[in-house]
């Protein structure tokens, strides 16, 4: 294959503008290795609701199933806070997962020696190294099941319901032994068993997984614990799994000792369709439109995207050697600029990258 249709979702807040730097990294891309990419832009979001009233019409969903991968910027902003659940921005983003089948989101945190200032850990911890793959599960648990409110004797109540099946866990936990083999082969099953039944199924179905694969080294972590574990000491961890909730958290946590979560890319794998490809960070209502956003971790998830979907690996390479060179230049967002630095901002990031990307051997 030599030509690849990408879906490219900008959404809302900062999406635009780091997905517009991601553009440029893959036509460099294009241009150095001579791969055809033809991009779509696709509405979702709440700039979908202000057009069309809803966050993920029709059209768009078709649009990303037909394409051979999907770059998403973020979604949401406060403008859209009050809309019920259906008409939420971050419904398209529930909608997209779990109508392509992405079960499984794959979120890198590596520690860059170039960030390694950004890194809020005592020095000691943050040189042990940080290097984790969180695997997570993506389209069950509370995220998905049922929800509601009841009128009762005090008032109005409210509930949401993490539910899990045998199948769901089996496969998730299959994609990270997998991944761990190729890997550390330490693997750590993030749950609360000691409270939650979903989390005894999970644990069960997770350990039968393992018997699979007798040159893992599985362990289980109540996920208090490991919050506690990421910032006591991060380099123990190798592949994490963990359900839909527990990985948006420990993400996001992670993120941050790895410099900013302006940096994470992910990828939303399913069995078939096509993947998704977004950086981990949100729409970032507070620094949108002031061209400060960090565009690397959208950057980064077209790494991603040319490695699973297109197997492109020289291709991905050559994206991360770019961003490590203009790291390596001084170059720095605000999120990860420090004294010593030059300031850029997000375009300036995004037209540097795609420079190194087109100037590398
Ligand atoms: P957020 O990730 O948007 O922002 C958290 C903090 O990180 C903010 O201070 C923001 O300025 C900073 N930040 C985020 N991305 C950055 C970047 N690339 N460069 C520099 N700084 C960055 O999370 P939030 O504030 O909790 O959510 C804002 C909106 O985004 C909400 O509507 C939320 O529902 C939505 N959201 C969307 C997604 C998605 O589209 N995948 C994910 C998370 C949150």
């Amino acid at each position: 294959m030599n030509e690849y249709k990408i879906a490219v979702v900008p959404g809302d807040g900062i999406g635009p503008e780091v997905t517009a730097g991601a553009v440029m990294a893959l036509e460099a891309i294009g241009e150095k290795f001579k791969r055809k990419f033809i991009f779509s832009e696709v509405i979702a979001g709440g700039c979908a609701v202000d057009l069309f009233g809803e966050p993920l019409p029709k059209e768009s969903f078709d649009a990303c199933k037909r394409s051979d991968a999907v770059l998403l910027g973020a979604v949401g902003g406060k403008k859209w806070d009050s809309l019920t659940d259906r008409f939420r921005p971050e419904n398209a983003l529930f909608a997209l997962r779990s109508g392509l089948g992405l079960y499984a989101n794959i979120r890198p945190a590596f520690l860059y020696p170039q960030l390694r200032h950004a890194c809020p850990l005592r020095l000691d911890a943050a040189e042990k190294g940080i290097d984790i793959l969180i695997v997570r599960e993506l389209t069950g648990g509370i995220y998905f099941g049922e929800r509601g409110r009841k009128l009762t004797e005090n008032g109005t109540s409210a509930y949401d319901t993490e539910i899990y099946n045998e199948k769901e866990i089996r496969r998730i936990a299959t994609v990270a032994f997998e991944a761990a083999m190729k890997r550390k082969r330490k693997i750590t099953s993030v749950d609360k068993a000691n409270v939650l039944e979903s989390s005894r199924l999970w644990r069960d179905v997770v350990s039968s997984v393992a018997k699979d694969y007798p040159g893992a080294a599985l362990n289980h972590m109540y996920v208090d614990n490991a919050a506690m574990q990421l910032i006591r000491d991060p380099s123990q961890f190798d592949v994490m799994l963990t359900t839909n909730m527990f990985g948006d958290i420990l993400s996001d946590e992670a993120s941050q000792l790895t410099g900013s979560i302006g940096m994470l890319p992910s990828a939303c794998l399913g069995d078939q369709s096509p993947g998704l490809f977004e950086p981990i960070h949100g729409s970032a209502p507070d620094i949108a439109g002031r061209d400060i956003a960090n565009p690397i971790a959208a950057i980064f998830s077209c790494a991603m995207m040319l490695k699973h979907s297109f197997d492109l690996h020289d291709e991905s390479r050559a994206v991360e050697t770019a961003v490590l060179r203009v790291l390596d230049l001084g170059y720095g967002t605000a999120d990860i600029f420090s004294q010593g630095m030059t300031l850029i901002g997000t375009e300036e990031m995004g037209s540097r990258i795609a420079d190194e990307i087109r100037k590398g051997e």
